[in-house]
């Protein structure tokens, strides 16, 4: 029988897919796991044959995992999942340090290797890891208070900042600002938290581009007092300066954002947000508080360990960026002075 074009018959106990060469199928592999949207895509095309499970483990496969690839839940935490990870670290695969390294810190409370993972994904300049580093210094998290080495968050903060990670190069901005753990330098800090505030208004223009008009609702003019309202300061460890003055980028960003799509956050925080939500109904333990941004899921690992909103004092966060954030997103209507 004559096949249709571009068809090829497939000879009986033979496959085409047989005969396909080793280095071919590892190569869609990598593709797989580099961009498949969560764990399950992955693994399904695993177990279809055994020369994909085989093959699936590759350390080139096993390397290339991109972050949703590596997305494993908080419900379904269990020794395998547990082991994949490890299985992906001994790859060489920095996402997969980064993300075990933020679940053994701060949910299974094992703070030396936690730290010491994601200390390996920042020596391979992962830059959410060095950001996170640089948190952990700040906040003296996992010590006590005299345990915050400031000169070293500021170290970090600049190696993240330099690699293009915004929060970074906000907090960098503040601490030159305000003289935190680095000689004050005003006028520096301010043009490093404007440059925060553009590079993230060009994102969010950018996601405008990338986004159907019919999905996003026009601009909103009704809040127009919250959209410029200053944000308030962090108390405690900073020290309570005038912010920097309102800037038209600022004004932008706070105008278009309750507008934008939000891209998902990070696979390592969403694990710690699900985490908690499970485990303790949000409350990480006796006394200690969540960072109250929805979407970052660091707790407080000692009392009053965060810093809280000068404005209201109702709230409080693990750090500059993500105070902005939650400023922007749900704070700016929600924050009144003490007194009131
Ligand atoms: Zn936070
Ligand atoms: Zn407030």
């Amino acid at each position: 029988m004559k096949l249709p074009e571009g068809r090829t018959r497939i000879i009986s106990g033979s496959d085409l897919f047989d005969s396909l060469p080793d280095e071919i199928v590892i190569f869609i592999l990598c593709k797989l796991a580099a961009t498949a949207s969560s764990p399950l895509d992955f693994v399904t095309v695993l177990l279809t044959c055994k020369r994909l499970n085989t093959l699936g483990v590759n350390r080139l496969v096993l390397s290339n995992a991109g972050p949703e690839t590596l997305a494993v839940s908080a419900k379904n935490w269990c020794d395998e999942a547990h082991r994949f990870l490890k299985l992906c670290i001994h790859a060489g695969n920095k996402e997969a340090l980064y993300i075990l390294g933020m679940i053994l810190f701060y949910c299974l409370q094992n703070r030396g290797s936690g730290a010491s993972l994601m200390a390996k994904a920042g020596i391979k300049l992962h830059t959410p890891a060095l950001y996170s580093l640089a948190l952990i210094q700040f906040n003296g998290s996992g010590g006590m208070k005299n345990d915050k080495d400031l000169p070293a968050g500021v170290a970090l903060c600049e190696r993240a900042a330099f690699l293009g990670h915004v929060d970074a190069l906000r907090e960098l901005g503040h601490c030159l600002q305000d003289g935190y753990g680095v000689p004050k330098k005003v006028e520096e800090g301010r043009y490093l938290i404007r440059q925060a505030n553009v590079r993230e208004l060009a994102s969010i223009l950018c996601t405008f581009d990338a986004t159907p008009f019919s999905s996003v609702s026009p601009p909103s003019i009704a809040c127009e007092f919250h959209s410029d309202q200053q944000r308030p300061d962090l108390t405690d460890s900073y020290e309570r300066e005038s912010p920097c003055p309102p800037i038209s980028s600022l004004r932008l960003l706070n105008r278009y954002w309750s507008n934008v799509p939000k891209e998902r956050s990070h696979p390592a925080n969403r694990f710690l947000v699900e985490w908690f939500n499970l485990r303790s109904g949000g409350i990480p333990g006796p006394g200690l508080r969540m960072c109250s941004n929805e979407r970052c899921g660091r707790p407080e690992t000692r009392k009053n360990e965060f810093r809280k909103c000068s404005g209201c004092g109702k709230v409080n966060y693990c750090s500059r960026g993500c105070q902005a954030y939650d400023w922007r997103l749900h704070h700016k209507v929600e924050c009144a002075p003490i007194d009131d």
